[in-house]
Parts: structure tokens; sequence; C-alpha cells
């Protein structure tokens, strides 16, 4: 192995990047001038250091809030729960949604170990018991896990005083909230059902 080979190896293990793609962006930096490299690289390098979880949303911000959080134009009413911090970003380009955000960290999995403990759930019982929050959105993924997390967040708001509503169905089934176009999110906002 050389160091193209180690830097093909490398990219091929990101998600959605093949081989191919691997191989086809190793050259493509190698053929470009090093300022590619050396910019990529220290954009790469300081991710961790920059970037960390919002303290009330759990969403990626680089401040103590994230911007939708410090946002006082937001409906502090409505809380819209989602799996991953990315889900924030995709649903934040429809520009449908107005209301606040909960990321929960991932979904319930019991083959991979994951349990309720492991989700931001507790964080997302304190928001609603501060008493501002009228509805909760449930926009976990349309997969098998992401319909039992829903399941057990309705259960364990109920009697909270809140309102829970699902997206409605038009999103693909067993697809990512990431992979739906524009439309069918808005028209899921939009159309969402109680729960
Ligand atoms: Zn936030």
């Amino acid at each position: 192995m050389n160091a193209l080979d180690d830097v093909i190896d490398s990219l091929s293990r990101l998600p959605g990047i093949g081989k191919k793609s691997a191989s086809r962006i190793a050259h493509f930096l190698l053929k470009n001038d090093r300022s590619v490299c050396e910019r990529l690289c220290r954009d790469i390098s300081v991710l961790h250091d920059s970037i960390h979880p919002c303290r009330v949303c759990g969403s990626y911000t680089e401040d103590d809030l994230c911007s939708v959080c410090s946002d006082p134009g937001r409906d502090r009413q409505i809380v819209c729960v989602v799996e991953q911090p990315q889900d924030v970003q995709t649903i934040e380009a429809v520009r449908e949604y107005t209301g606040l955000f909960h990321v929960l960290g991932g979904v319930i999995a019991p083959l991979e170990g994951i349990g309720p403990d492991q989700l931001r759930l507790s964080e997302l019982i304190s928001r609603i018991q501060e008493g501002e929050i009228h509805e909760v959105i449930l926009a976990t993924n349309p997969t098998v896990e992401g319909d039992t997390t829903a399941l057990y967040i309705q259960r364990i708001l109920k009697g909270r005083n809140v309102t829970v509503t699902r997206l409605a169905s038009g999103l693909p089934v067993g697809g990512d909230l990431e992979y739906a176009d524009r439309l069918t999110l808005a028209r899921s906002f939009r159309g969402r059902s109680s729960f």
C-alpha cells in the first residue's frame, strides 16, 4: 500500500462512498493544487473541537445554543422530535416548519443494544415539564425502529398535557428523512395527524 492507496482506503470507509468514488476523489486531490488537500484537512481536523451538541435540543452547533433554539422568531409551543442532528438540517432545508427540535441521538434498536435509556428522552420530558410546549411532532424515520421509538415516546408522554402527532405518511417507508424530497416532507408536516 502506498500513500494513494491509504487515502482511497480511508475515503472508502465513509458512508455512501464506494471504492470507485474513493479512487476518483483521491486522484482528484492528487491532480489538484495541494491547497485543496490542506483546506480539506484543516476543515476536518477542527470539526470535533468546533462542533458540539446544543445544550437544549441536541442538534449540532458551535455555540451553547443552536441557531434554532436561540431564534426568538421560532414557535416555542411545538417540538419536532428527530433521530439525528442531520434530520434537523433536512427539515430546516424545507422551510415549512417553524417550531423547535429535539434530537434523540438514535432510535430504540434492541438488536444493537440501544434501549430508551441511551436516547435523550429525559431531556425531552424536562423540556415538556417546563410547560411551554403544546405539541410534540414525532419525526423519527418510517422504519421499524423509528416507528417503535415513536410508539414508545407516545406512551411516555401520555397524561403530560401535550398533543402528540406523527408526520403524515407519504414518506418513503423504510427510508430515512434525508431521502424524502422537499415537497413530500413539507406535505407530511402539514398533514401530520394525532398519534
Ligand atoms: Zn438547539
